[in-house]
């Protein structure tokens, strides 16, 4: 099994079969045991402990699935999140994370669909809020989920990591870009590599995945060889890249205060990639 990332694991039972079937999801509804989630200024809220606050149910909007059992609902959130909020994702606790990534993108896709992008009249909610309909001509449109290829290109031993110019300071982290239509994973492994830091690579390793809900990516974490060292930094996307040794990615993520770097947060697939490659 690929190492896992924050938001990744199984998170619930989506017992996606019953979200054709109304009369079932009113009746999970109206279960005593079910719940619904509560949000705050358009996100999830957490507890003091960083788990997810549940209520009765009033508006079974979303059906999410079952957790242990019982059912879970989400109404749509009354505002959109007022940022990606990465402070609330440094306290959520990592069991509630992948139910935390699918209420969140499903409520933005929601937010950001409410009309058919094929004639433009309003659409409905359909299945349990797994789909939308469209009264005018009939389209039904699914959840969208944006394939993003983030990658460590290694050279002798070395590994490539980049600054974006939003990080804090000292960050260093993995490259990353959506993969474009048309594109497979390695080619747009390739074309990241090569556009921003001006590498050549071979050798595109798939290791892990991960949901990204702001507002609705898949992460798709892989490896590469690098055919040499000599960088040409895209400096309108990035304010730095770097090759950094095995030595200063252990002092890195081991947290050491000497270190060359600040490495990716815990819950960004970056970290995964590198506490891997340290394994490796
Ligand atoms: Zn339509």
């Amino acid at each position: 099994l690929p190492p896992e990332a924050f938001f990744s694991g199984r998170g619930l039972d989506r017992a996606d079969l019953l979200r054709a079937r109304p009369d079932r999801l009113a009746e999970l509804a109206a279960q005593p045991d079910a719940r619904q989630l509560v949000w705050m200024e358009g996100l999830p809220l957490l507890d003091d402990r960083g788990r997810l606050v549940w209520d009765r149910v009033t508006v079974p909007s979303l059906f999410l699935g079952k957790d242990g059992g019982k059912p879970r609902f989400s109404p749509l959130p009354d505002a959109p999140p007022t940022g990606i909020a990465f402070g609330l994702l440094g306290q959520l606790d990592g069991t509630d994370a992948p139910l935390f990534a699918c209420a969140l993108s499903l409520a933005n896709w929601h937010g950001r669909h409410g009309h058919c992008s094929v004639c433009g009249q309003p659409t409905t909610m359909v299945r349990g809020g797994w789909s939308r309909r469209c009264a005018g001509c009939g389209a039904e449109h699914f959840p969208r989920c944006d394939p993003v290829v983030i990658m460590l290109a290694e050279h002798e031993g070395r590994l490539l990591l980049g600054r974006q110019p939003h990080y804090p300071p000292d960050r260093f982290s993995a490259l990353a870009g959506f993969v474009e239509p048309g594109e497979t994973i390695e080619a747009a492994v390739a074309r990241e590599l090569s556009e921003e830091a001006g590498i050549e690579i071979a050798d595109v390793r798939y290791v892990a995945s991960q949901p990204w809900p702001f507002p609705s990516s898949l992460m798709i974490g892989c490896t590469a060889r690098a055919l040499g060292d000599a960088l040409t930094v895209d400096f309108t996307e990035l304010d730095d890249a770097r090759w950094f040794t095995r030595a200063e990615v252990a002092a890195a993520v081991s947290g050491e205060a000497s270190a060359a770097f600040l490495p990716p947060p815990r819950f960004a697939i970056a970290r995964t990639l590198l506490e891997d490659w340290l394994t490796a």
